[in-house]
């Protein structure tokens, strides 16, 4: 008995979208229909490793009927029971489906280029609708008893679902076309879409064609269409630009065929195997989101498709690499759960990391403008690796780039160009952390190092901060953070010496006022045109750091800031001239109060009470006009 079901509220609007406003390429519906059949028949050629029954001659069919007008796509492969056909077909929206749906709405004007993204959200097989006014659905699990289920909809809200005759196992669907869909009865139209983006496949995709006998009679006769030829394991002068590209959409999750370069590892000795792999061009929209995207590369042994996401061949601030790794070594029995232990992998993964970094190199030292936009893209997610693989570190320092005090128009530095700027005087390498360009560069800790023309790394990416705590050394040369007590600054102690005992009272001054928020008020060579600046003790939190905790909810204690003064400032002497005059106590108290929060502004910090600052500010501004 057929029983009718209702689709999950946003399958229904997916379906919606898919038979109504989605006209754009429709070509790719075949794409994602032979996608599915492939990996079907990936699942049960896996499984008949351990299980003879099932070896199959695999093979994926389709079969035009022009009276009809049908196309039907049918497949040898895994097949479905009924909870599975519910499952993954129709009642529970899968966690793609608003993504999808959420990124057509983001981007209606561009929703032209949509379709092509849809395989990435697992959402492929509703492309059938775009082509089909109903869809039937017949598949049979392999090596189960469960009876043989039929799908049907016209995706319009509903589906029925009933048991059916079907002895083979495996799927079966059969498109029947809209009205305006009717190129797809077109045999070379199919062709053509089967060249272009399935060619790849491994097994074969037959597409029936007339024979003309010798009699001048017609038959039908089975036609394999594509080459089957798997592109890694093909010399890379042998493969055309079009088709890496649909071999590249085909394995991202970055949508769009456009990558930044196709790299072929070759590897013989110790672990035999070849890899492609691509550096993605643009970041996709869900790259920090971890349950959309995938992860890993694809693996197969001897041909053999093994599994989609294979975390062990990749580490995860490469994640954005995606590819096919190939291996001899490996046993084609290897079940997914003990990968993890086979040494195999590892030394893959090492090769593979070596190749990437390797490219990474060239890329920013042949095309620079090239690598400078792939930074741009992932660079935040490659500074992962800093503070993950230490066995990495140097080259993954030669990779990274920041923006600096001293370079031009907001370009990017290498630590290697840094490094080489460096005047002899200098002897670590300096950097400052905070969110935006814009407020570390007026940071008046920066005064010091400006005057000496000493360079200074801008680090604004929130990362950066984390990874700055396993930083300690590129090519001998101490990482210091300027907003910390511990530099040793030139010359000038004698100076700062004498000021601290010249302005001892202010000093006390200060350290009563301001009581426990200070750890300590001294003098500074950092400081040229500011009265003052914070900073914090070595071992302690960076500002920038305190507050990125306090944004994800942490409770942390706040580290006291040293209060440095600048010797040369007339503001300073005046201050001190103030102190220990009893009728200009409270001026005294307030002027104290806004310089302290104006060295809070300057660094990038809240104010405890800005209401309170703003009154005061406004009284000297009332003051200045009278
Ligand atoms: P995706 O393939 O990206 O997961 P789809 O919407 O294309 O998303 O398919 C949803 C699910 O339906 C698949 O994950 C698979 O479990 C099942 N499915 C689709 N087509 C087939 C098929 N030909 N044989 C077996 N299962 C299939």
């Amino acid at each position: 008995m057929a029983k009718t079901q209702k689709f999950k509220t946003e399958v229904n609007q997916l379906m919606e979208l898919m038979i109504h406003s989605l006209y754009s390429n429709r070509d790719i519906f075949l794409r994602e229909l032979i996608a599915n059949a492939a990996d079907a028949i990936d699942k049960a050629h896996f499984a008949s490793l351990t299980d003879e029954k099932l070896v199959q001659d695999w093979k994926i069919r389709i079969d035009i009927d022009s009276e009809n007008r049908t196309v039907t796509v049918t497949d040898n492969g895994i097949g479905m029971n009924e909870a599975e056909v519910s499952e993954n077909i129709g009642t529970i929206a899968r966690s793609g489906t608003r993504a999808f749906m959420q990124m057509l709405s983001e981007q209606k004007e561009k929703a032209a280029g949509a379709p092509e993204l849809i395989g990435q959200f697992g959402v492929g097989f509703y492309s059938a609708f775009m082509v089909a006014e109903k869809v039937e659905l017949r598949t049979k699990k392999a090596g189960s008893d469960d009876p043989a289920v039929l799908w049907i909809s016209k995706g319009e809200g509903s589906y029925t679902l009933d048991t059916c005759d079907k002895s083979e196992a495996g799927t079966e669907i059969k498109l029947f076309l809209k009205e305006d869909a009717e190129v797809y009865l077109d045999r070379w139209k199919l062709e053509n879409i089967i060249h272009r983006y399935s060619d790849y496949i491994a097994y074969p995709v037959i597409l029936p064609a007339k024979k003309v006998n010798e009699d001048k009679s017609e038959e039908w006769e089975d036609k394999v269409v594509n080459s089957r030829k798997a592109i890694w394991l093909r010399k890379p002068s042998e493969v055309t630009e079009d088709e890496y590209k649909s071999f590249y959409s085909h394995l991202s999750n970055f949508g769009g065929t456009e990558y930044l370069k196709a790299i072929h590892v070759s590897a013989e000795g110790a672990s035999e195997f070849k890899a492609l792999l691509f550096l993605p061009k643009t970041a996709p929209f869900n790259l920090l989101m971890p349950d959309i995207q995938k992860k890993g590369l694809q693996l197969y042994v001897k041909r053999v498709f093994i599994t989609d996401e294979c975390k062990e061949l990749i580490p995860d601030y490469l994640r954005f690499v995606c590819g096919v790794v190939d291996s001899s070594d490996l046993p084609l029995n290897v079940s997914r759960e003990i990968l993890q232990e086979n040494p195999h992998l590892a030394t893959i993964a090492k090769t593979v990391v070596n190749k990437v970094l390797g490219e990474l190199k060239r890329l920013l030292e042949n095309d620079r403008e090239g690598y400078e936009k792939f930074f741009a893209e992932f660079g935040r997610i490659l500074k992962e690796g800093l503070h993950t693989d230490f066995a990495n570190g140097e080259k993954l320092k030669d990779l990274v780039m920041y923006r600096s005090l001293n370079s031009a128009d907001g370009k990017l530095i290498t630590l290697d160009e840094y490094v080489k700027a460096m005047p002899e005087s200098q002897k670590d390498i300096y950097y400052i952390t905070g969110d935006k360009v814009e407020s570390v560069a007026s940071n008046p800790v920066l005064e010091y190092f400006r005057k000496q023309g000493y360079d200074v790394l801008f680090m604004t990416d929130p990362i950066d901060e984390w990874v700055m705590q396993s930083m300690f050394q590129y090519q001998k040369k101490s990482f210091k953070s300027v907003t910390k007590g511990d530099l040793e600054l030139d010359g000038e102690k004698e100076k700062i010496e004498k000021a601290q005992e010249k302005y001892s009272a202010l000093v006390e001054y200060l350290k009563n006022e301001l009581g426990s928020e200070v750890s300590e008020v001294r003098f500074s060579a950092r400081l040229t045109d500011s009265p003052c600046c914070l900073i914090v003790d070595g071992g302690a939190l960076s500002p920038h750091m305190e507050r990125l905790f306090r944004a994800m909810h942490q409770e942390i204690p706040e580290s006291k800031r040293i209060l440095e003064l600048n010797t040369d400032h007339a503001l300073i002497d005046a201050l001190n001239a103030m102190v220990g005059c009893e009728e200009r106590k409270e001026e005294l108290s307030k002027l104290v109060h806004i310089l302290w929060n104006q060295a809070l502004l300057a660094e990038g910090s809240p104010l405890k009470d800005p209401a309170a600052f703003a009154r005061s500010v406004t009284e000297l501004l009332l003051k200045s006009v009278k």
